[in-house]
């Protein structure tokens, strides 16, 4: 049997081997099981009800509501001689009659409709009198009220389930499915009920092991600009998400202050614009986005090396699904979110223009058929803003969204027409109020649920267990055994950059040789980041900020080090390895052991401090000093020097840095007091000082 499955799998689809998951889902259906699959997006859910489809007699139906993508589908299949086909709006009523009748002679294997074909008799009736192998049903957390995604029409679903025959298989399939969303598909689709038998549920591939996951407390900008910086240097390539398009425009801006291209990219784009911006970042052209939750889709860059969020995002599935973006390639990936609790009010007022109150959903529908009614031709057409205007509304948001309700829901048409910059809205003579109070019942539940996603995000962030622990639950998966290395609650970075300290200890020494060669970004060799490390490099590799860093040691202890780094599995030729990072940002207890015992790097401490042959090594979680604070002023320094084209001295004195960071002023009298901060020293840096001593007020993670 397996052999069989594997060589259908080869023959109709060309892959070697099942993803995981897989199998179990096609086994179970073919053996005439019911089954609930939920696999993150991209982990190859329609091979599971597209290969069974093939190998049963008759018609699989598969219910999506992406309409956009069911052409795509339906050419893929095309493409591997596979008859199928699909129904929905898009079509002319000939097409959709034409498909209609050679579904019901039995040709196709499969049919993808979009769920409103449940409302239409002719559909129903041919259903009833077609041979079915399985009905699928694809996105299956539309069927709940508290997925984020409900779409009533799933509802008809349950009767269409009851009326089939026992012996046809159910397929509910989704990406996202908390306890209450599971409980619901098995509940609105009957699983398990009227002669069904219990159904397999099948959850898997949550699992990102190379995923390392933070969270941060940030206080103000300026922290969060500060971090989003060491990161980018660090890992370069990556994604940062911002909850609104303003936000993606000042983070934009303030990187490129700071020297960093980043493209921009926020739903509000045209799309040539979106589409210009994505294929960029696809090409490498530009290593770092800052985007709104709208960039994603289709970004499949296998070496985003880095996700940060700016802002806390609405939700776990949102937040899992664009932190998902990073690491495709399996290898090391860092994610960050700076959790401010004063972002969340951006989310909340989200949520609040999303689901506006019966009042304002009765108030902005009055209006509208005022405005319509006072108008010649029994139209109006207004910016979003002055419908809110008119209707004493604050949010043009909410207008917005409103707008769209009433329109999927019947209660007003509306018409894009050339030299008129915003849609021409027609009301019906009659307004029907039973579907103003159903939208309205539908967004006070919204709302709840809506909220009651945020809250969960904010228990994520407040967790006190292993946060990948937490995500698989959360999405119902089985947590593995084995212990988590990349999260920063079993294993707090206490050092993120890696501080580059000009102290001896050895485990520092290998910090400041991977973040050399992180930093190199896959370029040149190991004796180049020898000479970058002894600042003997070309100019062009000043800019570095592991240039000069390790002046006493030889060239050639060094590039031996790296060899013995590469053997201790840290270093994968230029490329740091997973262990390779979690020792080089400094993760609690990876220690290389094996490093400290190959004894190659007694030539990289200055001789007085050499340890005599058969001492004891030096233990390897000395301590390493410097707080928070002072490595932060250092790179603020660091930057301000590069900014200036001074050598960092000539902005602060190291010592003034270090007073700085013990004194902490947080005020200009406070700073005038510190040697080396003299007037106009002050008159140029106060400011900028005195917001990174504020930003450091509470005790980070850091120290
Ligand atoms: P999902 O619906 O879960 O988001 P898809 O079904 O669109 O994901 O699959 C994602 C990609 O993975 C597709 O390009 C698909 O062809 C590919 N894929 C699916 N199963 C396998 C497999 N067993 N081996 C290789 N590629 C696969
Ligand atoms: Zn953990």
């Amino acid at each position: 049997m397996s052999a069989d499955l594997t060589e259908a799998l080869r023959r109709w689809f060309g892959f070697g081997a099942f993803r995981p998951g897989q199998e179990r889902v096609v086994r179970a259906v073919l053996e005439g099981r019911d089954a609930l699959v939920v696999m993150p997006t991209g982990s190859g859910k329609s091979l599971c009800f597209q290969l069974p489809a093939l190998m049963l007699g008759g018609t699989t139906v598969v219910v999506s509501p992406l309409i956009a993508l069911m052409k795509d589908q339906v050419d893929a299949l095309a493409v591997r001689r596979i008859r199928a086909s699909f129904l929905n709006s898009t079509l002319s009523s000939d097409e959709a009659a034409q498909r209609l009748a050679q579904f019901r002679m039995g040709h196709y294997k499969l049919l993808y409709v979009a769920p409103e074909r449940f409302r239409n008799p002719l559909f129903l009736a041919a259903l009833r009198e077609t041979p079915l192998a399985m009905l699928a049903i694809d996105e299956a957390h539309c069927i709940s009220a508290w997925g984020h995604d409900f779409r009533p029409d799933y509802l008809h679903l349950g009767e269409v389930v009851a009326a089939l025959p026992s012996n046809t298989r159910l397929l509910a399939v989704t990406a996202t499915a908390t306890d209450a969303v599971r409980r619901d598909i098995r509940e609105h689709l009957r699983l398990g009920r009227n002669g069904r038998a219990e159904p397999d549920e099948i959850v898997t591939g949550f699992e990102r092991p190379n995923l390392a996951l933070n969270v941060t407390r940030v206080r103000t900008h300026a922290e969060k600009l500060e971090r989003l910086l060491q990161i980018i240097e660090f890992f370069r390539t990556g994604i940062v998400y911002c909850a609104t398009r303003k936000m993606v425009e000042r983070v934009q801006g303030l990187l490129a202050e700071h020297g960093v291209r980043a493209l921009a990219y926020s739903g509000a784009m045209a799309d040539t614009e979106r589409t210009r911006v994505q294929d960029a970042f696809m090409h490498g052209e530009a290593p770092v986005v800052v985007a709104t939750n709208a960039f994603g889709m289709g970004v499949d860059r296998p070496d985003i090396r880095f996700v940060a969020h700016w802002d806390v995002p609405g939700s776990i599935e949102a937040y899992y699904q664009e932190v998902g973006r990073a690491g495709r390639d399996g290898a090391y990936a860092w994610c960050e979110l700076f959790f401010n609790y004063a972002d969340v009010r951006t989310q909340e007022f989200f949520i609040e223009s999303a689901n506006p109150p019966a009042e304002h959903v009765h108030e902005l529908y009055a209006a509208i058929r005022d405005a319509c009614g006072q108008g010649e031709r029994g139209e109006a057409s207004m910016s979003p803003e002055d419908w809110a205007a008119r209707a004493g509304l604050k949010s043009s948001l909410a207008v917005r969204n409103l707008i769209a309700l009433f329109e999927r829901n019947g209660l007003l048409r509306r018409e894009r027409r050339v030299g008129s910059p915003w849609s021409v809205i027609t009301v019906p003579p009659i307004g029907d109020l039973a579907a103003l109070r159903t939208i309205c019942a539908g967004l006070a539940q919204k709302e709840a649920a809506d909220r009651e996603r945020l809250r969960e995000l904010l228990d994520y962030v407040d967790a006190r267990g292993c946060r990948h622990r937490f995500l698989l639950a959360y999405f119902g998966e089985r947590t593995p055994p084995h212990p988590c290395t990349k999260c920063d609650v079993c294993h707090p970075v206490h050092a993120f950059p890696p501080r580059l300290m000009p102290d001896a200890t050895r485990l520092t020494d290998l910090r400041k040789i991977l973040s050399c060669v992180a930093r190199m970004h896959s370029r040149g060799d190991y004796p180049l980041a020898a000479a970058i490390l002894r600042g003997e490099a070309p100019d062009a590799w000043r800019a570095l900020t592991t240039f000069g860093i390790l002046p006493q040691a030889s060239a050639q202890a060094i590039v031996e080090t790296c060899e013995a780094l590469e053997m201790d599995g840290y270093l994968a030729g230029m490329r740091l390895t997973a262990a390779g990072y979690d020792l080089a940002v400094g993760r609690g207890d990876v220690h290389p052991i094996a490093v400290f015992h190959t004894g190659r790097l007694h030539a990289l401490t200055p001789p007085h401090t050499r340890t005599p042959p058969g001492a004891p090594a030096p233990p390897p979680d000395a301590p390493i000093p410097a707080s928070g604070l002072a490595t932060a002023l250092r790179a603020w320094a660091r930057r301000e020097a590069e900014r200036r084209q001074l050598p960092p001295y000539m902005v602060l004195h190291g010592r003034t840095l270090a007073a700085i960071a013990k004194k902490r002023p947080t005020t200009e009298a406070e700073l005038a007091l510190i040697p080396g901060m003299g007037e106009i020293k002050r008159a140029k840096y106060a400011e900028a000082i005195l917001d990174i001593v504020r930003a450091h007020e509470r005790p980070t993670r850091e120290q």
